[in-house]
């Protein structure tokens, strides 16, 4: 088992790509636990993988809001001991173009996508240069680096997260603390449901591959940077778009 009694905190992991990834790294032996906002979909998963024999609990969570955050993270280090691996999975989108983009759209996108993003890099890295050491992974997505129509605050935020993911490992990488980011391109999950049809059989169309990415794509890169296979690995994005953007 590639994470055998590692401690994983995977904010969004009551659906998506979090889900799949919580799900993923219990399979692989960490103990894990599942944070978001939906206390019933927290539920479901934490119910999934101990039934399925492995080790999890929930954290009902609101990435934006620190004093939750800190709650989650005593918790986790009350029950598990340490915290090895953080997952910045939760993130959402409000998408408008330009011209439209109300300052509301704008505020909520960017206090998920970096102010929680910020809230738990600094209060896990805070437990990691602790104990020694971690690994921490962030979601940024091929809209942030290559941009995209009507989601200026979106991409803002995902290109942000690399400014994030390469400053954290500078900062960090002399306590033993990695640091990496994964772009996905269109992944089927809750969050693409909501784009219109035509918009993804033209991303399934654009792509060398021909095809749309699933969660469990993700979580294999998740998997491989948070391993040990990754020990030489720090500062970079990782893109998961099956060749959207070559
Ligand atoms: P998703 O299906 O919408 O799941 C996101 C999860 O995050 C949901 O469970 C959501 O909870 C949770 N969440 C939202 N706001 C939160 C908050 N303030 N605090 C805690 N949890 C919160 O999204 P996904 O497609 O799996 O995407 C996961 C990550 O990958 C995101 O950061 C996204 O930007 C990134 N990504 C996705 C794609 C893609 O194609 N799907 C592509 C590139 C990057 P609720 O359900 O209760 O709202």
């Amino acid at each position: 088992m590639r994470l055998n009694n590692k401690v994983a905190i995977v904010t969004g992991g009551g659906r998506g790509i979090g889900e799949f990834t919580a799900k993923r790294f219990s399979q692989e032996g960490a103990k894990v636990v599942v944070a978001d906002l939906n206390p019933e979909d927290v539920a479901r998963v934490v119910g999934e993988i101990t039934q399925a024999g492995g080790q999890a609990m929930p954290a009902v969570v609101d990435v934006t809001n620190r004093a939750m955050v800190d709650e989650m993270v005593a918790t986790a280090v009350s029950t598990y001991g340490k915290i090895d691996i953080l997952i910045n999975n939760a993130g959402i989108t409000a998408d408008n173009t330009l011209l439209k983009m109300t300052e509301a759209e704008w505020d909520r996108v960017l206090n998920v996508n970096l102010k929680g993003v910020f809230h738990c890099g600094q209060a896990v890295a805070a437990v990691m240069v602790e104990k020694g050491g971690g690994v921490i992974l962030n979601a940024s997505s091929v809209v942030g680096i290559y941009g995209n129509f009507g989601q200026t605050n979106y991409a803002a935020t995902k290109w942000g997260v690399i400014g994030m993911t390469k400053s954290w490992a500078k900062e960090l990488g002399r306590k033993g603390i990695r640091v990496n980011a994964v772009a996905p391109g269109f992944i089927l999950t809750p969050m693409t449901e909501k784009m219109p049809e035509k918009v993804l059989d033209m991303m399934k169309d654009k792509s060398p591959l021909k095809s749309l990415g699933y969660a469990d794509d993700i979580a294999s890169a998740y998997l491989y940077l948070a391993s040990d296979e990754a020990r030489f690995v720090t500062g970079t994005v990782l893109s998961v778009d099956g060749g959207l953007v070559l």
